[in-house]
């Protein structure tokens, strides 16, 4: 059993589609161990996205995922990480396979619906960024 982070982002929640975007998890073998729904500080997009400080999109970046609500979620399932990546499709939604979220939901590649976790490494950090263990069941 793997672990990885997800998040429904601005756009999604504000079209309305967080629960057809956990249905997707749910119809694919995911289990949602945790989830919640929350505001952002700039601060925690900052944090969380530290990986992308030094790249030109990193300020549209941050404004972006505090421009409104955005569901964090633990998904829970035998290689869950690389599942939900290919759930999620490609990041710019214009290369996104179709049926997937971001093809089905997003709109271009700053608004493209979902984050998801790129390794183990960073799926154990962005886990314990918004929940702790007994939050996870
Ligand atoms: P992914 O979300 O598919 O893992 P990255 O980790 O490369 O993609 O990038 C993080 C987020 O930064 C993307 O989801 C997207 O919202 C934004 N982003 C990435 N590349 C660009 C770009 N070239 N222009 C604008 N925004 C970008
Ligand atoms: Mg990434």
């Amino acid at each position: 059993m793997e672990r990885t982070l997800s998040i429904i982002k601005p756009d999604a929640v504000a079209k309305g589609v967080i629960g057809k975007i956990l249905d997707r998890f749910e119809s694919n073998g995911l289990k949602i161990a945790a989830t919640r729904k929350m505001q952002l500080s700039r601060a925690d997009a900052e944090a969380f996205y530290a990986v992308h400080s030094e790249r030109p999109f990193f300020g549209d970046l941050v404004d972006f995922m505090i421009s409104g609500p955005v569901v964090v979620s633990v998904l829970e399932g035998e290689n869950a990480l690389i599942k939900n990546r290919q759930l999620m499709g490609a990041t710019n939604p214009k290369e996104a396979e179709a049926g997937t979220i971001r093809a089905d939901f997003a709109e271009n590649i700053d608004a493209n619906a979902v984050h998801g976790s790129d390794s183990a490494e960073n799926a154990a950090v962005e886990i314990a960024f918004f929940f702790s263990e007994r939050e996870i069941s």
